[in-house]
């Protein structure tokens, strides 16, 4: 497990990130890194010249720590100064940042291709979507049940008031609503906390 120099909390994952070559990369902030001379190869390789000095051009004092043996890495520029890179001092490994991509593509020649260190998109987080449609829908269900129990309750209290009773029809009538109110909301309400729940009970 080797973290990012860059993003403490990501480890770094072997990818083709670099024509057909296996490197380790950062998903979250597409920097690579390059264990001993892996760099200094490929460099010498498109230059055409077997360079002999790979040392860190106007080299920077930086914060960052190598990912192998956690020492502090220096900043500065490999064989091109505008290619800066931090070069750990003990084991020699090279940290490039994904925005010094480009220009060491355009240095080794290579142009174009997927651009695989791109930071990966990470999917969304998934379970809040769904959520919320499935509260919203269990309100109807709930407003049933209290309009229809509410109304239950005000029939039973009609039905017990001696004086003033309604009419049977329109008693009837109401009261129909309001079991079938509640009924539907209890109905549904127990489909959707349990979907599927033909093994309810
Ligand atoms: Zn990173
Ligand atoms: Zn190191």
């Amino acid at each position: 497990m080797t973290h990012c120099p860059k993003c403490p909390s990501e480890t770094l994952v072997e990818s083709k990130c670099l024509g057909n070559l296996l490197l380790d990369h950062c998903p979250a902030c597409g920097g690579i890194w390059f264990d001993k001379g892996e760099l200094e190869a490929l460099l010498s390789q498109s230059q055409g010249q077997v360079s002999t000095d790979f040392n860190l051009l106007t080299p920077k004092p930086a914060g960052c720590e190598c990912p192998r043996c956690r020492k502090k890495m220096p900043r500065g520029g490999l064989v091109n100064p505008l290619l800066l890179v931090d070069k750990c001092p003990d084991c020699g490994g090279v940290w490039l940042d994904h925005n010094e991509l480009d220009l060491l593509k355009k240095l080794l020649g290579l142009t174009g291709g997927p651009s695989s260190g791109e930071p990966v998109q990470r999917p969304p987080a998934a379970p809040a979507l769904p959520a919320l449609p499935a509260r919203r829908f269990r309100l109807l269900p709930l407003a049933s049940i209290a309009l229809g129990s509410i109304g239950l309750f005000y029939q039973v209290r009609n039905y017990l008031k001696v004086i003033e009773k309604p009419s049977p029809m329109r008693f009837f009538i109401v009261s129909v609503i309001c079991i079938l109110l509640f009924s539907y909301g209890l109905f549904s309400l127990l489909q959707r906390v349990s979907p599927g729940s033909s093994d309810k009970n």
